[in-house]
């Protein structure tokens, strides 16, 4: 298996957090692994584990030009010995982006298609054309979101858990696939705020749905942080990750975590976390993208 460190729990001080009685701790899951990083790290282990089981030895995947489970994928596939293909939304830019150019030296092959083509990426005929393409492989789909990803992040829920008290955990979505594994993973026992990096986000509380018990209902999404929708961001939001790096020593990545984090600060200004609670916020990675 892909080898993993334990990450630290970061307790954050000021006085905004003092004067509205609440403690912030960060899980530093961004520190698990320095390339299958973060919640990809969970979204891969049973995928991989079940890859190596039924003797693959080809990896295929899907993704944008700055997807982090392209990376991460790309990363997992050296690791093992697996050879791996990344599906990639739009036509090759050249140079390659820091993402692209790392999953192509990890011995990725990079295979582009029209954004239009990109969306049948789920229909049986389009998969049927890439295997008798690419021969065997093991497929993962976009965001490396099915059940077995699922199944990665209810463990780390559980461990979560077990390790830590606290009242909510707030994490970033996009798919929804990490989310929907903390839900099943935490059981009822928190209170779960997913922040929708992407514009017009209330589309995932049924997909969410979709993945969870239905008896389980803790949780909800938040969609009012998208800064102008997936991969898009704002001179405010670059700020904000500037500021909060130098006060907090936290580096946040621009797709994802800032703009959760950017909710949760705004949220505990308008008095939304009950005096007394512990917001326990998940950094799911992010950080390779930053260069
Ligand atoms: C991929 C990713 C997410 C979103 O995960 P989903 O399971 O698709 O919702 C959140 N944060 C970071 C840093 C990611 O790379």
């Amino acid at each position: 298996m892909i080898n993993y460190s334990k990450t630290p729990i970061q307790e954050l001080e000021s006085q905004l957090f003092e004067r509205h009685g609440i403690r912030v701790l960060v899980k530093r899951e961004d520190l698990n692994h320095p390339f299958v990083s973060g919640n990809k790290w969970w979204k891969l282990k049973y995928n991989l584990e079940e890859a190596v089981r039924l003797d693959h030895d080809v990896l295929l995947t899907f993704g944008g030009a700055y997807s982090n489970h392209i990376f991460a994928t790309a990363a997992a596939g050296r690791e093992l010995g697996l050879k791996t293909i990344g599906i990639i939304r739009g036509e090759e830019v050249l140079p390659l982006n820091h993402t692209l150019a790392f999953a192509k030296s990890c011995g990725m092959k990079l295979h582009y298609i029209s954004r239009e083509v990109y969306r049948k990426k789920t229909k049986p005929g389009f998969i049927e054309q890439l295997f008798n393409e690419f021969g065997n492989f093991y497929l993962i789909p976009e965001g490396g979101t099915n059940d077995l990803a699922i199944k990665g992040c209810a463990e780390f829920a559980n461990q979560l858990r077990l390790e830590i008290s606290f009242d909510y955990l707030c994490l970033s979505i996009g798919t929804g696939g990490t989310m929907a594994g903390i839900i099943e993973g935490m059981n009822s026992s928190k209170n779960l705020i997913g922040f929708s990096s992407l514009k017009g986000g209330e589309f995932l509380v049924e997909e969410i749905r979709g993945m969870t018990s239905p008896e389980i209902t803790n949780w909800s999404v938040n969609s009012d942080y998208h800064f102008g929708g997936y991969g898009k961001a704002t001179s405010e939001l670059k700020n904000f990750i500037t500021k909060i790096n130098d006060i907090h020593q936290l580096p946040l990545d621009i797709v994802y975590t800032s703009k959760m984090f950017f909710g949760v600060l705004d949220l505990i200004t308008k008095g939304y976390f009950k005096k007394g609670s512990t917001v326990l916020v998940l950094h799911t990675g992010g950080l390779q993208g930053i260069k």
